[in-house]
């Protein structure tokens, strides 16, 4: 226990209870309440020195990665293109093992033959399969785009609904997906779990999860829930831009310093900036129409095939 300084604060006086609340981060919960949370760090610091750390600390390192990446993508968002709750339902599930760029280009054409729950669920089914064929896995994809519109167009009046329980009740909706349309429809706080998230959260040893529900109960104990949406945007962004799978840019990762597992890709700064990808590269982004804050360039409507 902390020793007495002899200057801690006067014990609240009944006039208090008036005077609206201070607002402050939400202290580090003690490591038993984390689910999931690794409860000590161990990896390697940038100097190659071993990286020993408290769980505390761990928590307070990454409250500063997202501070910084706040800093690095200010313009951190959404890379599906959509322009209501109902066409980023059908863009996320769209998105499962492809890329956010080919979705957009595919989704123009979906959207301006079926833009409602009610003409998608009619839709015949080898019409939506050619639609969508662009995005892979295109029949399964279309089963899922079938129920899930005629689920909302029967069981929810032909509206997206704003509940968690609802979404996953969607034939196809499962929570990464829900999140992302409660995150970026709806206003709700939610962190989405996809591949580039579990990595970069392992990579900082924010946790040793790998099952995405466990995942994102130790992050989600980490940070406040104001800050889920933002942080799982930021975290995707560097992880498609810097810290890849195959080969992170280590070199030229401006958040090394906090990183356990610098050294996992190239260090070399010269070969590293030549693995940035999107912006940081100089590459266009995903969005064909990307939000106004955004310093890329626009995706091209129609990618190669
Ligand atoms: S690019 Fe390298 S240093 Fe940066 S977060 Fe990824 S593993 Fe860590």
């Amino acid at each position: 226990m902390a020793k007495s300084t002899g200057r801690e604060p006067a014990a609240k006086k009944p006039d208090d209870a008036a005077k609206p609340p201070v607002v402050r981060e939400p202290a580090v919960p003690p490591a038993p309440a984390m689910r999931g949370a690794a409860k000590s760090v161990q990896g390697a610091a940038l100097d190659g020195r071993p990286w020993h750390e408290s769980h505390l600390a761990m928590v307070r390192r990454a409250r500063r990665i997202n501070r910084e990446l706040a800093e690095v993508y200010p313009y951190a968002h959404p890379e599906l293109d959509f322009e209501n709750p109902f066409q980023l339902l059908v863009a996320t599930v769209l998105s499962a093992q492809t890329t956010d760029l080919r979705v957009n280009q595919t989704t123009p054409a979906l959207f301006a033959a079926y833009p409602t729950p009610e003409d998608l669920a009619a839709a015949p089914p080898e019409e939506l399969e050619e639609l969508i064929r662009p995005t892979g896995f295109f029949r399964a994809k279309a089963r899922s785009l079938l129920g899930l519109s005629a689920a909302l167009r029967d069981r929810f009046g032909g509206e997206v609904p704003g509940k968690l329980d609802d979404l996953v009740s969607l034939p196809g909706v499962g929570r990464k997906t829900a999140f992302v349309v409660l995150g970026n429809a709806f206003g709700v706080p939610g962190i989405t779990v996809d591949t580039h998230f579990g990595r970069l959260v392992r990579r900082w040893k924010w946790t040793e999860e790998t099952d995405p529900e466990k995942v994102e109960a130790a992050v989600a104990a980490i940070f406040p829930k104001k800050d889920w949406t933002m942080l799982s945007h930021r975290v995707i962004f560097h992880g498609r831009r810097i810290c890849h799978s195959r080969k992170p840019a280590c070199g030229a990762c401006p958040i090394a310093p906090l990183c356990p597992s610098y050294g996992e890709g190239e260090t070399d700064p010269e070969k590293a900036r030549k693995l940035l990808k999107y912006e940081k590269g100089g590459f266009p982004g995903q969005r064909l129409k990307p939000p106004p804050d955004y310093p890329g360039l626009a995706a091209p409507e129609a990618g190669p095939r």
